[in-house]
């Protein structure tokens, strides 16, 4: 199959946006950023400084008043005039995701499909932001709600989905007439720039999408920002804790959405040939760096050769998963985005070792990368069996392409493994029972819930969702939260004289 062409063919010198224009940041910290598959420099990104942040979000504020007054079918025009833009750049954005993250261009295909969706959804602004009446809630007098902007809204993205996440907000702040400052993870900032540049085409006003390049001393200075009235994060839950007690210092609205560690729970009379691909997609798509990854296996029974069989099966499907540029259409995982995040994944490898784990798949080991690349971010599938929710492999965020097998008696036993863990993001069950399925989606602690399913995405127009150590706020990311959260509830009593 063919290796696709590389849209970023020398090193870009990225600039913020701010009020319609591209501007160079005057920052003397400028960090690389490095494609994980070749290990070329692609992009240079500016830590930007307090008063670019400043001018950002200044920027958003003027453009509030006359944004607000805009009628909800111009701003979705907008909308849908982004979205043709997006569709025309589908392959190229998707090449660039590719190229500063590392995955592989099916999955960055899907990571723009996805954006896009929120895009569409957000079109419908007209219809999502009514609010509701009541006439003679006494005798001539009548009621109604309405639900209007707040003004500027901040965006701090991680680097896992570097076009997506952003769009899980940005498109419904900007429908509901608020106006939005985006900062980019540094690590892979590029795609945000392409998303940008094609807002500015679509003929957003100057200062209503704003985009500030940085790291944590700009989120620090947009958090302590007056004129920002919320802020989204998406990130670690140790980040995202600090950001969401900030925003409660300052009165800041909040979603924060943090780490994950998901359980995928396999039944004895689960439809193993459906179940293995739905598994290995889950613990190895987007190499392990997706908040919906699976991350522990739990295998119901005590009937060991269903166990050992199952496990056999996991091992040798997931040892021939083809590993190497993403841009190469072969190529069934990508490496890692970054050499830290590659060394954390093989100190819990050792850990797992050391803890008593046993190790049936090494992804340290003898990977063959197809095509020519540094082995410097690569890691193959890794399968510990054995392992139990005490060791580290088993409780915290590994954030890689690692399974831990564990067992469980029975369901109940399942359950409490999966509620025990800190963090709540998206649990699943592989069965056919729907008595099963039914009890682990009433029981389960988890935002999001699978039943047969790998990852559990929710769509567009249902809300992100996400509980304990993996979520902080009470509205959602997406559909009809996002509607909410974006507004402001006001209520009119009406009596005519
Ligand atoms: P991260 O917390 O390192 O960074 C997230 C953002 O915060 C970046 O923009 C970064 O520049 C900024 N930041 C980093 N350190 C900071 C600090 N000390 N103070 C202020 N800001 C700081 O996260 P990451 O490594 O980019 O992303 C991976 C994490 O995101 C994983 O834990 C993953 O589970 C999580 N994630 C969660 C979801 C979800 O929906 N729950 C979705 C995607 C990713």
């Amino acid at each position: 199959m063919a290796v696709l062409e590389e849209p970023i063919k020398e090193v870009l010198k990225l600039k913020n946006y701010i009020d319609g224009e591209w501007v160079k940041s005057e920052s003397a910290q400028i960090l690389d950023v490095i494609n994980p598959a070749t290990q070329k420099t692609i992009g240079k990104v500016p830590m930007s400084t307090r008063d670019e942040v400043n001018a950002a979000v200044k920027a958003a504020q003027e453009a509030f008043p006359d944004w607000r007054r805009t009628t909800p079918l111009a701003r979705a025009r907008c909308l849908f005039r982004l979205k043709e833009l997006l569709e025309e750049h589908f392959e190229e954005l998707s090449r660039v995701q590719t190229q500063e993250h590392g995955k592989t261009i099916d999955e960055s295909r899907g990571e723009t499909r996805r954006g896009i969706e929120m895009v569409e959804v957000a079109t419908g602004i007209p219809s999502l932001m009514m609010g509701y009446n009541l006439e003679d809630i006494a005798s001539g007098i009548d009621e109604y709600v309405i639900y209007q902007p707040l003004g500027v809204f901040c965006h701090i993205a991680p680097f896992n989905f570097p076009f997506m996440v952003p769009l899980w907000f940005s498109p419904f702040a900007l429908a509901t007439g608020n106006t939005f400052v985006v900062k980019p993870s540094p690590r892979a900032p590029i795609s945000q720039v392409k998303l940008a540049e094609l807002v500015d085409e679509a003929g957003f006003p100057p200062g209503v999408y704003n985009v500030v390049h940085g790291g944590a001393d700009v989120v620090s200075i947009l958090l302590e920002h007056p004129d920002i009235k919320g802020v989204t994060f998406v990130g670690t839950t140790k980040v995202g804790k600090d950001v969401y007690k900030k925003c409660a210092e300052t009165g800041k609205r909040a979603i924060v959405q943090g780490a994950a560690k998901n359980f995928l729970v396999v039944m004895p009379d689960a439809n193993i040939e459906a179940t293995i691909p739905a598994l290995l997609t889950s613990f190895f798509g987007n190499t392990g760096q997706r908040c919906l990854s699976g991350a522990n296996l739990v295998i119901v029974g005590d009937d060991d050769r269903f166990y050992n069989s199952f496990i056999d099966a996991v091992v040798d499907t997931a040892s021939k998963i083809i590993i190497g540029n993403g841009l190469d259409e072969s190529v069934q995982m990508g490496p890692m985005q970054s050499i830290d995040g590659k060394e954390r994944v093989t100190g819990y490898i050792e850990s797992g070792i050391q803890q008593g784990a046993k190790l049936r798949l090494d992804g340290r080991e003898n990977i063959k990368i197809v095509g020519d690349c540094p082995q410097t971010c690569f890691l193959g599938p890794t399968i510990f069996k054995g392992v139990t929710p005490d060791m580290k492999i088993g409780s915290e965020e590994i954030f890689g392409p690692v399974m831990s097998v564990m067992r469980a008696k029975n369901l109940d036993e399942a359950i409490e493994m999966c509620n025990a863990n800190p963090f709540g993001n998206a649990h699943s069950i592989f069965t056919a029972s729907g008595k099963a399925a039914r009890e682990f989606q009433y029981r389960i602690e988890s935002g999001n819930v699978g039943i047969n399913i790998g990852i559990v995405a929710p769509m567009a127009f249902f809300p992100f969702s996400g509980t304990k150590d993996s979520f902080f706020g009470v509205l959602h990311g997406q559909g009809r939260d996002a509607i909410r959260f974006f507004t402001e509830t006001k209520v009119v009593i009406q009596r005519w004289f």
